[in-house]
């Protein structure tokens, strides 16, 4: 067993001045100074008293010493706890009192609200995002390795709150290698890599899949802030591989830069954290001659299923099959008993990927586990009939209207075929007669002005009365988190009352 740390030494020793970061200044960081980092953190980590187990806590915005806060919390034994940088005070209190740190690390500028935290057992330091700040204020050094195994935990992530309230999943060393390893392997990802990271760093996909992928094998990471179209778009002439949320190929569609000359030299577009749409799939690989690979993951588990690299054709509204040491599997939610392909049902996962629990949850965690060890994901999917995983919606946002299971992807696809329509969201609210009823938000096509009746009138010869929404509401856009997943509490919250 490798940790990702120590594959991450093993790496700064082949070649220590290979480039691991380039920033958008054209600055460059190698592997060693970044080892140089790691230790200097590491040192003030240990004399700020974080012992093996304990909490470090980031709340900072992305940079190079940032991603040497992981590595160095890592080197000692800690659990890395990276908080989003949208959190304010209410939410923070929340996730301190929750995980309570040994150390929050915190952006230079928010000091003032975090230092009156500060008592015997929380220590606040500060690294903005040029690498200023305490953290990295004193010279000491320390290279000293704790010989993790793989069952301690490394990092606990908060979940993205998309159903509920954020729940901190706990991670081991095993988790992150292993899914690393799986992925590495799966994607043919190497030291010649050069990834675009535009990616937060304290999420699954940003933190876990790109940046270990990247560490690991020594490929080097065009590290941006933030996801910036004209920075994406003038990259793609020199790198290889873009890992993405299903937003960014939005983007770049909009913009006539992107072409397949501009993506000459890539070799792999990966989308997850959720669902792409079809028809961004399609323009995407008209215009490149690039067919973008979609992926399914989740915090609780890293990535759980994969799109073919090589080897098979990547479907478009699937998100591939379960990856290698993964099982996968589609359950009736109620019994527990497995479904015939083909029918839909809640899908389960078990393997090396899958984390230890949500930190101080241990109900929570049993009522998320089957006897036999498979994770119940809250997703409902279907597998198709070349055995691809279809992500069919979460079961939270299941509608059962007068008894009948509804399901919000069916309904959405058969809008969004709509030629004025760029994409739609449906919802369940509350109804006097049927408990539930369906409700559709759609966003136009550019420059396109739908008509609410006439997408009814499109849809129902498709679908049963009890599917068909009874309201539809046309919009600017969909209510996006960070991670381009669609907030449908909120559209839940806005149309509750539409019926009542
Ligand atoms: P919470 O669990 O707090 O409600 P969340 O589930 O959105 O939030 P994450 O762990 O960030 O938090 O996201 C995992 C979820 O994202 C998956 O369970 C799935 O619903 C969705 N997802 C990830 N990849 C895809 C994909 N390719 N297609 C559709 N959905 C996806
Ligand atoms: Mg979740």
């Amino acid at each position: 067993f490798r940790s990702i740390y120590q594959s991450f030494t093993d790496r700064v020793a082949e070649r220590p001045d290979a480039t691991l970061f380039e920033l958008p200044d054209g600055r460059t960081i190698s592997y060693a100074q970044t080892a140089q980092t790691v230790h200097q953190i590491a040192a003030r980590l240990r004399a700020d008293g974080v012992a093996p187990g304990d909490r470090v806590a980031m709340q900072v915005g992305k940079s190079p010493e940032a991603i040497a806060l992981y590595l160095a919390v890592l080197a000692i034994g800690g659990v890395f706890l990276p908080l989003n940088t949208a959190y304010t005070g209410a939410e923070m209190d929340h996730f301190l009192t929750d995980a309570q740190p040994r150390v929050l690390v915190c952006a230079p500028e928010r000091l003032a609200e975090y230092a009156p935290r500060a008592d015997d057992a929380l220590v606040v330091e500060t690294l903005g995002t040029d690498g200023d700040g305490t953290l990295l204020s004193s010279s000491e050094h320390n290279s000293e390795v704790y010989p993790a195994t793989a069952e301690e935990p490394a990092a606990i992530l908060y979940t993205s709150g998309t159903t509920g309230r954020s729940k901190g999943a706990v991670l081991t060393h095993g988790n992150l290698a292993s899914n690393c390893a799986v992925l590495v392997a799966f994607w043919e990802f190497t030291a010649d890599d050069r990834l675009i990271h535009a990616l937060p760093i304290f999420h699954v996909h940003g933190l876990f899949v790109a940046m270990n992928m990247t560490l690991t094998t020594g490929a080097s990471a065009f590290f941006l802030p933030k996801f910036d179209l004209d920075a994406v778009l003038g990259l793609l002439p020199r790198a290889t591989v873009l890992m993405g949320v299903p937003t960014f190929y939005t983007r770049l569609l909009g913009d006539e830069r992107l072409t397949r000359e501009s993506t000459a030299s890539m070799r792999l577009f990966v989308s997850g954290s959720a669902p792409l749409l079809a028809s961004d799939q399609e323009a995407f690989a008209e215009r490149t001659g690039h067919a973008i690979l979609e992926r399914y993951g989740m915090t609780e588990t890293g990535m759980n299923s994969s799109n073919p690299y090589s080897g098979g054709p990547r479907k478009s509204g699937t998100v591939g099959k379960a990856l290698p040491g993964t099982e996968i599997r589609i359950v009736d939610g109620q019994t527990g008993e497995r479904l015939p392909d083909g029918e839909v049902g809640s899908i389960e996962v078990r393997g090396p990927n899958v984390f230890a629990g949500y930190w101080r949850l241990p109900e929570k965690t049993a009522a998320e586990f089957r006897p036999d060890g498979y994770f119940i994901t809250g997703d409902v999917g279907r597998f198709d009939e070349d055995g691809y995983l279809c992500i069919v919606g979460r079961d939270k946002d299941l509608v059962i209207s007068g008894g009948f299971n509804v399901y919000p992807k069916e309904i959405e696809e058969r809008i969004d075929a709509h030629p004025m329509v760029l994409e739609s969201a449906v919802i369940g609210v509350p109804h006097p007669d049927f408990g539930e009823t369906v409700v559709a938000v759609v966003v136009p096509a550019p420059n396109t002005r739908p008509d609410a009746d006439d997408i009814l009138a499109f849809v129902a010869p498709d679908l049963a009365r009890f599917k068909q929404p009874r309201a539809v509401r046309i919009v600017d856009a969909l209510p996006r988190n960070v991670m381009g997943k669609v907030q449908k509490a909120e559209l839940r919250k806005t149309y509750g009352d539409l019926f009542t």
